[in-house]
């Protein structure tokens, strides 16, 4: 099953790595073919290369458009070598026998990440490309099809261990990966254009992704996983540079996702904040005048849950905020940075996990979010709704103090990253409570006033912190019952979106417990 090498075509837009195959594949005696501009470079090296253009007896047009779609190309890739028929047709046609093809596409995804206008958008379309690798891949009998610049070393190593040919197995791992690149590609055109018309519900889909990781188990040891990147570029655990630590699992990855996007939320301009999650729910969220003082409000919202937490920051990690994570295990500490002291710190510690991103994310970024069910899957728009002081609407006969404000609108950011039921109560910009994925929103209400209660007592404090707290419910109170649990926990203030055919009833039950609430208007369930 090897099959030697004689004639390569070379047409690639990415020309990293180019020279150096140019002349491995030179000094095995293999002809080049090659298109315009990868042509030009290689021949600047002083590398022996025909022109596309001179076997096809047609030039290079319409702006590259049509460069290799030409039987002469698309034969010699196609032809089954072992079939008469085939081989007459080669020989009758003046098609040369193309064993080898290395294509890397036009930029459309580096378009895409730059928000290139529509007709740029449209330019980065390859299309003789993707026809020459899925033709060349389905000839993987006899084709060698290299996609990625990664794989150059690989085809040159194999080309060595077998005298200037490559296997059969070898070709048909190419072509599963040929194929993965050109979906990959119309994926990203498909999306990028119901994008475009804005069509939220387009008849089709494609998705795709590249690895980023083979994982060593899934959710439990029995599962099988791995960890996909989607191409976008936005900062966040699939982005980021990995210092320390041992290899994220499944678990780590969805628990760092999670930790990032809340922290998010704050946008550095808002100042220091702090988020520790656990099983993709926040155990502690804060903000103070520094990251050291945000890091400890938000672990004595509940020290017991941030053991073996997932940390994040919302700017670079300092030493003494290094100096504190470290007091207590952490799985993983993700930061827009982390400064050389800070690293030093973690450096003594060696199981966390530290991840630098490219910057923090935008919060009102929009995007897509998918959820599979048995034989299909939802898509729907990020959750990016933001609330601000303008769309609060005071329901009580007491309004708000500024203070309370400012903490029903923290309790409010939190509460859209809370598995709902969520209810969180919040003291001083820093969770003192939180309730999260029971099937019943008095349970939430109740259980993160039973959890604040213990830490008090555990913190020797003389009462729980929730005692004068603003208290947010990611959706209406369906029933006074909840809230009244809020009031009795020592909730002054309340932030939930309205709407329930109770809302009067509500109103009421807040009024007779001296209780100011706003409503937003907006609600924040998260499943
Ligand atoms: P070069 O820089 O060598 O001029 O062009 C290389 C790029 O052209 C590659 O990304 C390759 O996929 C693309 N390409 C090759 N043939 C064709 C074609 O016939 N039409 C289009 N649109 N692109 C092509």
């Amino acid at each position: 099953d090897l099959h030697k090498v004689t004639r390569a075509l070379i047409s690639v837009s990415d020309k990293t790595g180019l020279i150096d195959l140019g002349k491995a594949l030179e000094a095995r005696g293999i002809e080049i073919l090659s298109t315009g501009g990868s042509a030009a470079a290689l021949r600047a090296e002083g590398i022996a290369v025909r022109d596309v253009s001179e076997v096809t007896e047609f030039p290079e047009m319409m702006d590259g458009r049509v460069k290799t779609l030409h039987p002469r190309i698309h034969g010699g890739l196609l032809a089954l070598r072992d079939n008469d028929a085939h081989v007459e047709a080669m020989t009758g046609h003046g098609i040369p026998e193309i064993d080898l093809l290395i294509v890397n596409l036009y930029p459309f995804e580096a378009a895409l990440a730059r928000g290139a206008e529509y007709d740029e958008m449209i330019e980065n379309i390859d299309i003789g490309g993707p026809a020459m690798i899925r033709a060349a891949a389905k000839n993987h009998a006899f084709v060698s099809t290299v996609v990625d610049v990664a794989d150059y070393q690989p085809l040159l190593a194999e080309l060595e261990a077998n005298d200037g040919a490559t296997s059969y197995a070898f070709r048909q791992k190419l072509a599963q990966v040929a194929y993965a690149r050109t979906g990959a590609y119309d994926a990203a055109v498909s999306s990028w254009m119901a994008g475009a018309i804005a069509d939220p519900a387009p008849r089709r889909r494609a998705f795709a992704g590249e690895i980023a990781q083979t994982l060593r188990y899934g959710e439990n040891p029995h599962q099988s996983a791995s960890f996909y990147r989607d191409g976008s570029a936005r900062p966040g655990v699939a982005n980021a540079v990995q210092h320390q630590g041992k290899e994220l699992s499944y678990n780590n990855i969805n628990d760092t996702d999670a930790a990032f996007e809340l922290v998010s939320e704050f946008l550095p301009g808002d100042g220091p904040a702090v988020a520790i999650i656990k099983h993709a729910n926040p155990c502690g969220v804060a903000r103070g005048a520094t990251l050291l003082e945000a890091y400890r409000k938000a672990y004595d919202c509940d020290r017991t849950s941030a053991f073996g937490g997932i940390v994040a920051l919302n700017g670079k990690l300092d030493a003494e905020t290094a100096e504190a994570i470290t007091e207590i295990f952490t799985e993983v500490v993700i930061a827009p940075g982390a400064d050389d002291a800070a690293k030093e710190i973690f450096a003594k510690k060696k199981n966390l996990r530290l991840l630098t991103t490219n910057g923090v994310a935008n919060p009102a970024e929009p995007g897509l979010t998918y959820r599979q069910v048995a034989g299909g899957f939802l898509v729907q728009d990020k959750d990016t709704g933001m609330i601000g002081l303008d769309d609060l609407k005071v329901v009580t006969k007491r309004k708000p103090t500024d203070a309370e404000l400012a903490d029903l609108l923290f309790a409010w950011k939190v509460a859209k990253h809370v598995k709902s039921n969520a209810i969180v109560y919040v003291k001083d910009g820093a969770t003192v409570g939180v309730g999260a994925g029971q099937m019943s929103r008095l349970d939430s209400a109740l259980i993160a006033a039973k959890k604040s209660e213990r830490m008090a007592e555990a913190m020797g404090l003389p009462e729980a912190l929730t005692k004068g707290s603003a208290v947010a419910s990611d959706a209406f109170f369906p029933f006074a019952d909840g809230l009244l649990e809020a009031a009795a926990a020592g909730a002054t203030t309340v932030i939930q979106p309205g709407g329930s055919m109770r809302d009067d009833e509500v109103i009421t039950a807040a009024d007779e417990a001296g209780l100011a609430m706003v409503f937003t208007g907006m609600r924040h369930f998260r499943h």
